[in-house]
């Protein structure tokens, strides 16, 4: 996985839709739904949905056993406790013992395992590539998250009522918007309406 090929595009249900890099692959898979408020916002209704999403870059994980519904429900479970220890830390709270547990449970299975295609330089997941696995890559990339160097800087949107959250990977460190396109521009459209407001 790396860090430089994360991101997806989001769609707005209300219409339109934005390219979103949260930082991580597993910061973007809990942007993919959610419970309460954020029902509107769910991609994953049926167990082949996840298999579609596991697919895409940057993981690339083909199933070549069909998603559970048992398995869906699960990755939706990690899904929340990721969501949920994402923006514990971005707040500087504590997580839950039960969001650990629910990371923990799920990292504990047996992960993706690489294996390099005949060429060489090619990599893939070895057969059988199940759900489970790729949700226990995704949970094992959280606790590296929480637990490493960039854990400082998963942040939330710094726009108001943008739940979104990511890590800055950036260098400088001063990534502020989900993205430049979506709260950035109305960000600097405010401004600027603001300075022309004040202005004689
Ligand atoms: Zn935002």
């Amino acid at each position: 996985m790396r860090a430089n090929a994360t991101g997806r595009v989001l769609h707005d249900p209300k219409g339109g839709s934005f390219r979103f890099d949260a930082g991580a692959v597993c910061l973007d898979f809990a942007h993919t739904g959610g419970e309460g408020q954020y029902a509107v916002f769910e991609t994953l209704h049926e167990p082949a949905d996840l298999g579609e999403w596991l697919a895409q870059p940057p993981l690339g994980a083909f199933m070549t056993v069909p998603v559970t519904a048992r398995e869906l429900s699960a990755a939706k479970t990690l899904r929340q406790a990721i969501w949920d220890a994402a923006h514990a830390q971005a707040a500087r709270r504590p997580l839950l013992a039960e969001t650990v547990a629910t990371i923990n449970r799920a990292a504990a299975a047996a992960p993706l395992i690489p294996e390099l295609v005949a060429d060489g330089t090619t990599a893939g997941w070895a057969p059988p590539v199940r759900a489970a696995q790729a949700l226990s890559t995704l949970a094992r990339e959280m606790i590296e998250l929480l637990s490493g160097p960039l854990s400082g800087r998963i942040r939330e949107c710094a726009s108001d009522n943008c739940p979104l959250v990511f890590v800055d990977t950036s260098r400088p460190g001063a990534r502020r918007w989900c993205a430049m396109e979506r709260c950035g521009n109305r960000h600097k459209l405010r401004a600027l309406r603001a300075r022309q407001a004040t202005d004689p």
